[in-house]
């Protein structure tokens, strides 16, 4: 294989285990590429892309554009808080406008799950989900399971659990879904309150005895809690979270073997996760970041050579 069968990459749960594995190859290009002096390729010369965000974000709108910059496409920035979004303008009238400018392909992030999805319906164009509310986080969850592979040398037969948030979090269902296909074993773990009931349905084990859920796994992805999303309370207080879920050196320290430690960022220290144990050797916070850019970079150039 060596082209996605899509215009748009939406979600993880429509991507094949052989288009994961091309992102992967095309990514470990790339890798190389940003780490060479001269770190930009005239791959998408001449394709002009719009990074379309309607919600927060530092890490995943930064690499975007310096994914794209890499890749010397034309880039364009629209933040909703800045546009007439305001003023009553509606999301397919603001992409309309923006295509209009002979844009080639949008990066969308939107706090409603589903409107990226709406957008390829609607509109001409090639789309990347960016992040859809609690949907999902395609290019996340492919950054993080790319970061497992490169550190523990393949994914399959590995052992991941996700801890936290996981009601609020596409990263969490992006990853399941990524992590299956490459056949990993996938647990969560959190308060009962903070995991969906139907996640027993998508084939990953469920614990809420963080030692047990650490004892069990070869990498633990760490997950912020969305306080942005709760409407109610889904645990008495941040400080009693911290007692039961949070994942400090104590407790890395007691565990039989060594792990890896995953965050998507942003990081909350000393809630869901000590200084010590997101500063650690073990700890791949930052090498996923890094990796981000090689990732955007393959899925952008995979869309745009379709
Ligand atoms: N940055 C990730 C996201 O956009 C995780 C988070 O915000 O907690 O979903």
């Amino acid at each position: 294989m060596n082209q996605l069968i899509k215009n748009n990459l939406l979600g993880i749960k429509e991507l094949s285990l052989q288009e994961i594995d091309l992102i992967f190859e095309t990514a470990d290009y790339f890798k190389d590429v940003i780490n060479r002096s001269i770190k930009r390729v005239p791959s998408l010369r001449d394709i002009t892309i719009a990074n379309i965000f309607f919600e927060n974000s530092t890490r995943t709108k930064l690499s975007f554009e310096l994914a794209e910059k890499r890749l010397s496409a034309d880039v364009i920035n629209f933040s909703s808080s800045s546009s007439s979004v305001k003023k009553g303008e509606t999301l397919i009238d603001t992409v309309n406008n923006i295509l209009s400018m002979k844009v080639d392909m949008i990066v969308i992030r939107h706090s409603s799950p589903g409107a990226p999805h709406f957008l390829a319906k609607h509109i001409d164009s090639k789309i990347v989900n960016a992040g859809d509310g609690t949907h999902e986080h395609p290019t996340q969850a492919l950054l993080d399971a790319y970061s497992i592979r490169e550190r523990l040398g393949y994914i399959e037969g590995k052992k991941v659990v996700i801890i936290g948030d996981i009601l609020h979090s596409r990263v969490a269902i992006s990853n399941i879904f990524a992590l299956q296909k490459l056949g990993a074993e996938v647990m969560v773990c959190g308060p009962a309150t903070l995991i969906p009931k139907y996640i027993r349905t998508l084939g990953v084990k469920v614990e809420l005895d963080i030692k047990k859920a650490l004892n069990w796994c070869d990498a633990a992805n760490i997950l912020r809690i969305q306080l942005e999303r709760q409407r109610m309370p889904y645990f008495p207080s941040l400080r009693e979270y911290t007692l039961y879920y949070g994942v400090n050196e104590e407790i890395v320290k007691e565990l039989d073997k060594e792990i890896i430690i995953l965050h998507p960022g942003p990081i909350n220290r000393g809630i869901e996760i000590t200084s010590r144990v997101a500063d650690a050797d073990n700890a791949l916070i930052l090498d996923q970041v890094e990796n981000g850019v090689a990732i955007r970079m393959a899925v952008l150039y995979l869309l745009a050579s379709k």
